[in-house]
């Protein structure tokens, strides 16, 4: 790793124009371990003029000839893989079998599916006697959460280059080691200069890119509240904005559901990257009569569940990512005691035996009500919220009673029920059966959840303009 001091801008490693840095910290240990620049202003103008004038050609590159760039970024990823992963672990605290082995994979899937999309996609269509031609849009600035630091930068940059795109990255200040090991790899792949462009920092920097008068378009994932500041920013200039916001999934088990596996695969999901994953099922909803029986499965479930270093062997929970996340998670495990939710299993403290690091016990609470707060707001930590519902009307009502609509998840012996609910859910997924999810479904939100969405055609179509010709026969 030699690139921390560095932005890639125009094709090259190039040097800050002022000295500033940020420390990153090991959530397992919290001891500083590397420090990166943060970029200033005339950093990110570097980058947007270079993006700017990389895309007066890059826009007239072919459809073949984007695929054939996108397999050798993906070929010159691969070999990067377990270096991306170690740092993942190190810098954001998932275990290594997740960072290593599921997050990378996340990141190549994006270039299976998206290549696949590439493949059979037209750009100009007919309609209503015009001729419709979509096309690129410009210089797209991108902006990524912690959470999955390589696969939600390559989940943006991907579309946006297949689209003719070219793009000034920020990831999150919390992660940003292994998205220089990206960077490096769209260098020995040949992107031409200037179609990709890397700079680091706060917050600050994602929002000189929000705001720049020659940046077209955000792409933007992160919370809610981030997402309305980056929305403000790009309305002095009229950009697009994509946005991937926070969730607050609703988990519905209905009365005929596989209890015995349901509550136990919802518990699991719920605490997958200690709870650090937008789509989450949060909220588990249960018939009020099946309450007992639900609590015991989930505390059984959740107290089954490792805590412990993620290089360690076994360890199916790391720490939270970061100092922040930490206190915000122990303020609502603390809050939802104090409004009366039923404390199952966890609670506030470290695990017993971690006496440093962002370690918070997997926590479940029970008999939790719509009004109380961890009902409404997302914790983004090990954190599960059993409810309960009357009936299968109330299941929904309860279910869509939040600002969130991200991803919500139904369980059913029967198919056909489990259809009828899903279309009921204010969410831009519903899940039945916790079926796996292919990287080319789109994803996004309903309601603060966000706007647009991400991967597969309608993905790619968010990084493109339309136009339609008309009198052209
Ligand atoms: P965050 O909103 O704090 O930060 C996200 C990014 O925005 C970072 O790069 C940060 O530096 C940048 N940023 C901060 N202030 C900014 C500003 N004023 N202008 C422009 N950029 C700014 O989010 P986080 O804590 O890194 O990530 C967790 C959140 O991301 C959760 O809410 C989670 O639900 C959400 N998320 C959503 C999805 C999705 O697909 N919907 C996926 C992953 C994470």
């Amino acid at each position: 790793m030699s690139h921390e001091l560095e932005f890639y801008i125009d094709g090259d490693w190039v040097r800050p124009s002022e000295g500033t840095t940020f420390d990153i910290f090991n959530p397992a240990t919290e001891d500083a371990f590397a420090k990166v620049a943060s970029a200033s202003r005339s950093d990110v103008d570097r980058a947007v003029m270079a993006a700017s004038a990389a895309f007066r050609s890059f826009r007239n590159t072919t459809i073949a000839e984007r695929i054939e760039l996108l397999e050798a970024i993906a070929a010159a990823l691969k070999p990067r893989l377990p270096e991306i992963g170690e740092l993942i672990m190190l810098e954001m605290g998932a275990p290594r079998w997740l960072a290593v082995d599921m997050q990378s994979r996340m990141a190549l899937d994006h270039f299976t599916s998206l290549i696949d999309v590439l493949r059979t996609v037209s750009f100009t269509t007919r309609e209503s006697g015009a001729e419709i031609v979509r096309e690129p849009i410009g210089v797209c600035g991108i902006i990524t959460p912690w959470n999955a630091p390589v696969a939600q930068v390559v989940g943006k940059v991907l579309p946006a280059l297949a689209a003719g795109n070219t793009v000034v990255v920020k990831p999150s200040e919390m992660s940003p080691l292994s998205p220089l090991l990206l960077a490096e790899a769209m260098h020995e792949a040949g992107v031409p200069k200037g179609v990709f462009n890397l700079v680091n920092g706060e917050g600050a920097v994602g929002a000189m890119i929000a705001g720049h008068p020659d940046i077209p378009m955000i792409s933007f994932t992160g919370s809610t509240a981030t997402g309305i500041k980056v929305g403000r920013l790009a309305a002095e200039t009229v950009k697009r904005v994509h946005q991937e916001l926070g969730g607050k999934g609703a988990n519905i088990l209905l009365a005929d559901a596989d209890f015995g596996s349901a509550v136990a695969t919802g518990v699991t999901h719920c605490f997958l990257n200690s709870g650090q994953v937008c789509v989450a099922p949060t909220r588990m909803l249960v018939p009020e009569d099946r309450l007992e029986e639900v609590v015991a499965l989930a505390r059984a479930q959740a107290e089954k569940m490792t805590v412990g270093d993620p290089g360690a062997a076994g360890s199916q929970l790391g720490p939270l990512a970061n100092r922040m996340q930490f206190e915000k998670v122990q303020h609502l495990i603390q809050t939802g005691i104090d409004e009366g939710a039923t404390l199952v299993t966890g609670g506030t403290g470290r695990p017993a035996g971690l006496n440093r690091g962002y370690y918070v016990k997997p926590t479940v609470f029970a008999n939790v009500t719509p009004d109380m707060t961890i009902a409404q707001q997302e914790i983004f930590g090990p954190v599960l919220s059993i409810m309960t519902y009357m009936d299968v009307e109330d299941a929904i009502r309860i279910a869509n009673d939040t600002p969130y609509g991200l991803t919500s998840y139904v369980s059913s012996a029967d198919a056909g029920e489990a259809r009828k609910v899903a279309s009921r859910l204010e969410a831009g997924n519903v899940v039945v059966n916790y079926s796996p999810r292919h990287t080319g479904v789109p994803v996004g939100g309903y309601k603060q959840s966000g706007n647009g969405r991400q991967n597969g055609l309608h993905g790619l179509m968010e990084y493109m303009e339309m136009k339609a010709i008309v009198g052209v026969g």
